[in-house]
C-alpha cells in the first residue's frame, strides 16, 4: 500500500509498504477514504510541532471503510463506514485513572506520535472506531474530529446558559467552536481582525461579532465582560489579552500549542480569581458529536473547501503554504 511519510520537516515522500496485518482479536483493518489536513499537520510538516517525531505518517482526521476484522470484534463489520479515534492511552496512569485519557502520560496520537491516516490502510482497535452517519460524505465526516475538539473546549469551560462566551479567532477552530456554542444557551461573542471571517461567523448564526483590527479587543467589546473566553487564535499576547477582558471569577481556555512565552501578570489571574483552563484533543467527544449529527442538531458540512486526491498530497501542502484565503479546509480523498 501507499503511504505519505514526512521524512523530516518540509520533506514529504510517498512510499510503498506492506499492508498492515490484523494481529489482535479486537483489531480492525480500515481502508482510508478521506483524511483532513489540520493546522497541527501543517506544523508537523513545517517542523514547528512541539510533540511530533520524524519520520512520521501524519493524519489524525481519518475516515474510511472497515476492510477486515479480528476474531473477537463485535462492534463493526466489513463495509461499515467509520471514523478512527486519534487517541491511544495507557489506561493506568493518573489522568487515565480519573477518566482523562486525552492527557495520558503515555499518550500516543495517531499522525503525531505514531503513524496516522495519510496511507491507504490503518489498523485500530474496535473501541477506537465510530460508525458514520449514513447521509454524511467521507469528506464532510472528516470534520467530526475538529468538532470534537470544540466540544472538548466547551465542556472544559463548563459553559452554562448564564455565561457570556467570547471566541477569539473565527478561523477553522473558531468556526467549530461557534457551532458547538450555538448548541448551548450561552450568549456568544466572536472577535476577529478579518471582516471576511466575521462575515462567515454571522452566516453561521452569530449575532454579536466584533472586529478588533482597529480598536483592540477591550474597546470593541464596549464594556461587555465575557465570563468565558476561548482562545482560538493563539498568539503570544492572546492569553494576557483574554485575562484582561474576562470577567472576575471567569474562565479562560487555551487551545494552542504555541511554545513562545506568554507574558502575563499573576496579579491579573489572582485578583480576578480566573480559572485558566487547557483544552487538548478530546475525551469521549466523538460520540457526542455523532449523536448531535444524527439528531439533526449539528451540521458539519460546508466547511471543506478543497478535496485533493491522496496521490497529490504534496500539492495540497504547497497550496496551504500559499495562504490563499479561499483555502479553508483541505481534505485528501482516496
Ligand atoms: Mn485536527
Amino acid at each position: 500500500m501507499k503511504q505519505l511519510v514526512t521524512v523530516t520537516p518540509m520533506e514529504l515522500r510517498f512510499e510503498n509498504v506492506d499492508m498492515p496485518e490484523v494481529s489482535g482479536g479486537s483489531e480492525v483493518l480500515v481502508k482510508i477514504k478521506a483524511a483532513g489536513i489540520c493546522g497541527s499537520d501543517v506544523h508537523i510538516y513545517h517542523g514547528t510541532s512541539p510533540v511530533a517525531t520524524y519520520p512520521r505518517v501524519m493524519g489524525h482526521e481519518m475516515v474510511g471503510v472497515v476492510d477486515k476484522v479480528g476474531a473477537d470484534v463485535t462492534k463493526v463489520r466489513p463495509g461499515d463506514r467509520v471514523i478512527v479515534d486519534q487517541i491511544i492511552s495507557c489506561g493506568a496512569c493518573y489522568p487515565c485513572s480519573i477518566g482523562r485519557p486525552n492527557v495520558c502520560l503515555g499518550l500516543k496520537v495517531r499522525g503525531v506520535h505514531i503513524d496516522g491516516g495519510y496511507r491507504e490502510y490503518i489498523t485500530a482497535d474496535e473501541d477506537s472506531l465510530y460508525i458514520l452517519p449514513e447521509h454524511l460524505s467521507f469528506s464532510d465526516a472528516v470534520m467530526i474530529e475538529p468538532m470534537s475538539i470544540a466540544f472538548q473546549a466547551v465542556s472544559r469551560a463548563k459553559v452554562v446558559a448564564s455565561d457570556t462566551v467570547l471566541v477569539l479567532g473565527a478561523g477553522a477552530l473558531g468556526k467549530s467552536l461557534i457551532k458547538a456554542l450555538l448548541l448551548t444557551d450561552a450568549e456568544l461573542i466572536v472577535a476577529d481582525v478579518a471582516e471576511q471571517r466575521l462575515e462567515e461567523a454571522r452566516a453561521l448564526g452569530v449575532r454579536h461579532c466584533v472586529n478588533t483590527s482597529e480598536t483592540g479587543l477591550a474597546q470593541a467589546l464596549g464594556g461587555k465582560l465575557p465570563t468565558v473566553s476561548i482562545d482560538a487564535a493563539g498568539f503570544p499576547e492572546s492569553l494576557a489579552l483574554l485575562a484582561d477582558i474576562t470577567c472576575n471569577a471567569g474562565r479562560v481556555v487555551t487551545m494552542s500549542f504555541l511554545k513562545d512565552l506568554s507574558e502575563i501578570a499573576q496579579f491579573k489571574i489572582t485578583s480576578k480569581e480566573l480559572d485558566i483552563i487547557g483544552s487538548r484533543l478530546q475525551n469521549g467527544k466523538f460520540k457526542e458529536v455523532l449523536d448531535g449529527i444524527n439528531g439533526g442538531l449539528i451540521d458539519v458540512t460546508g466547511q471543506v473547501s478543497h478535496e485533493i486526491p491522496f496521490e497529490r498530497a504534496k500539492e495540497a501542502f504547497e497550496m496551504i503554504d500559499r495562504k490563499d484565503p479561499s483555502v479553508k479546509k483541505v481534505v485528501l480523498v482516496y
